[in-house]
């Protein structure tokens, strides 16, 4: 990959992330079912989300840009951003700090060659599903030419302000392609490959 190839950041909300140029070519070889597609993310990028989830509070919307390296088989996210100090959030909306997400990708494509793959948000008043302002946003980035994501990785964190102070909020991966959305467990791994 050349860094032409980096997913450029646009400037919409957190819904509206945008990825690159890459392969458009999603094809089933065998039977039309749904290959599986693993979901990696480090120890660290995990507890980075928990932090953020933690100092966003169970009001308003907060989230950030994953990052990390991906293959046909699956994705390792070795880095998870948060809102930035200049995001907009709402009980149910959120906007990333755009220059925010785009250091950290300047950063990690630099640091590993990470590229941006999916976004992680809250939904602190309904269940851990993409709503259908989600999943129209994920369908305008995979139908972008320009950005050429054949599978959009989004993580999200639901339902907050039903749970109590020491209960753990519940986080679904989802993997979407042009098929839609389905949800995948979350494998966690060391940070050295
Ligand atoms: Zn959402």
């Amino acid at each position: 990959m050349t860094d032409d190839e980096v997913r450029p950041i646009d400037g919409g909300t957190d819904r509206d992330i945008a990825t690159t140029a890459g392969n458009d070519a999603f094809t089933d070889e065998t039977s039309g079912e749904a290959e599986p597609f693993r979901v990696e993310i480090t120890l660290k990028s995990f507890d980075a989300i928990g932090e953020e989830v933690r100092l966003g509070g169970p009001i308003l919307e907060t989230g950030g840009i994953l990052l990390g390296h991906e293959s046909r088989a699956g994705c390792r996210i070795t880095l998870a951003g948060g809102p930035g100090p200049a995001a907009t959030r709402e009980p149910l909306a959120f906007s990333r700090d755009l220059a925010h997400a785009e250091t950290l990708a300047d950063q990690a494509w630099n640091h590993d060659r990470a590229i941006w793959l999916g976004e992680w948000h809250t939904h602190p008043y309904s269940p851990p599903t993409p709503s259908e302002t989600d999943m129209a946003a994920y369908a305008r980035h995979l139908a972008d030419p320009d950005l050429g994501f054949d599978t959009f990785i989004s993580i999200i964190v639901g339902r907050m302000t039903d749970l109590g102070q020491d209960e753990a909020a519940l986080a679904l991966v989802w993997v979407v392609d042009r098929r839609g959305a389905r949800t995948t467990p979350l494998l966690l791994v060391e940070e050295t490959p």
